[in-house]
């Protein structure tokens, strides 16, 4: 029987979760190809953003993850276009020929056509991203340390995350207990519990992917750590002094963006149907169309899930969705047949729930009709995640 190659690009939950499964499949000639040489898990980045976590808490290598596959090699590049007639991907480690492609390249924040907001509110995807925060939130408190200036103290004492979903919840969270506990005895001339944490939501309610009681559960948590939570309000500017909410501009050193998702460029480059945030739009096997041997996966892509709804941008998803395709494709090379969409049992999503961490001691989940708040859920919360680390 013909050996096949299988690209993958990216090795993010999605091309991980693919990997491993065509490393069982010996008739698969296994590409990974990604611009870093480390897999991130993103759940956790906001800790390494809080000084909580070290970088390599939260990074593995992808060579060792994958190194027990001996159909599996590991490539680190930039996929830069795809050529699907010729099938062929270009990338910084060359031109790499396919007969499947998995593309599973992830997202990165939108600004909303306010790029140049990024220098002054960083977003949170990636380790430097979190590195930076985190530098971005020490140095205010020295700086406010180090001023007499009451005005300028307040300044740097300022704290605005706009967008509430789970990474703003978490973030802002985690700077109030930071202001209020963890430095609480570390200033002379400020008190560090002085500082504003002000969460900024477009919507009328923040975690908007919970249902209402426990999205209203983690805006009065906030509050009670003292998070000044403003609903319905949009930002309308940023600049290296601060942040205009609706007519408003409030002076603020440290700004934190973690609202809205682009997915990777990569995928216009498919030249087939994409959504406004650049996921590409895909079948219900995941692949695209008229290219039955293309997959895209994870946060690049707009799936629906069986209640015709997008299916939402979740580890989970991206791991089940790296999975299906992976045994989709061994399937078909050990059966030596064609790539066709004709006959595949489509991709089905099991939501097993969502959660997110309110503070060091609280959070939301929900799992089917299963609603946790506060430390109970916090608890379930802390098994999973050290479950990975
Ligand atoms: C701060 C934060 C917190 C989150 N919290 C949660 C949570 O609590 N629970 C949850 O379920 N989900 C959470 N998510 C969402 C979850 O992390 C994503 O849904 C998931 O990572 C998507 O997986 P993916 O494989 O599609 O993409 P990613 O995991 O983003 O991986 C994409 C990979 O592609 C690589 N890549 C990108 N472009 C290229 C290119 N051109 N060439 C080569 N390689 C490329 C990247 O380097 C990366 O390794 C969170 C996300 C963030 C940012």
């Amino acid at each position: 029987m013909a050996t096949k190659r299988v690209l993958i690009v990216g090795a993010g939950f999605a091309g991980i979760a693919a990997a491993r499964q065509l490393g069982r499949c010996k008739l698969a000639e296994v590409t990974v190809l990604d611009r870093r040489n480390h897999h991130v898990f993103q759940p956790l980045l906001y800790q390494v953003a809080m000084a909580g976590l070290d970088p390599s808490e939260i990074a593995r290598p992808i060579r060792s993850m994958l190194h027990r596959y001996g159909n599996v090699r590991t490539l680190l590049g930039m996929a830069t276009q795809v050529d699907t007639s010729r099938r062929v991907v270009s990338s910084e480690a060359g031109e790499l020929p396919y007969d499947y492609l998995v593309m599973a390249c992830g997202a990165h924040h939108s600004y909303f056509g306010n790029e140049q907001w990024e220098d002054f509110a960083p977003g949170l995807k990636n380790i430097p991203q979190a590195t930076e925060i985190r530098r971005r939130v020490l140095r205010a408190f020295e700086m406010a340390e180090r001023t007499p200036d009451k005005a300028e103290q307040e300044h740097y004492l300022n704290f605005v995350i706009v967008g509430g979903g789970p990474t703003g919840v978490e973030l802002a969270g985690a700077i109030a207990e930071m202001a209020r506990h963890t430095l609480r005895r570390d200033f002379r001339n400020i008190n560090a519990a002085d500082a504003r944490v002000i969460l900024v939501q477009g919507g009328e309610r923040i975690l908007e992917q919970f249902p209402d009681d426990l999205s209203s559960y983690g805006k009065r948590a906030l509050e009670e750590l003292g998070v000044e939570v403003r609903l319905g309000d949009h930002v309308t500017l940023i600049d290296e002094e601060g942040v205009r909410i609706g007519e408003q501009f409030l002076k603020a050193k440290t700004v934190i963006w973690a609202a809205g998702v682009q997915a990777s460029p990569l995928g216009a480059t498919l030249g087939t149907d994409t959504n406004r945030s650049g996921q590409v739009v895909v079948g219900p096997d995941l692949s695209i169309a008229g290219h039955s041997e293309v997959f895209v996966l994870g946060d690049q892509a707009s799936a629906v899930g069986d209640d015709g709804k997008p299916l939402p941008g979740l580890a989970p998803v991206a791991m089940q969705q790296g999975k299906y395709v992976g045994k989709l494709i061994a399937k078909e090379i050990k059966a030596d047949r064609e790539p066709s969409s004709v006959g595949r049992a489509p991709f089905r999503y099991y939501d097993k729930g969502q959660m997110a961490t309110i503070g060091r001691r609280r959070a939301v989940a929900q799992s089917g009709k299963i609603k946790l708040t506060g430390v109970v859920a916090w608890l379930a919360w802390l098994f999973i995640h050290i479950l990975y680390l």
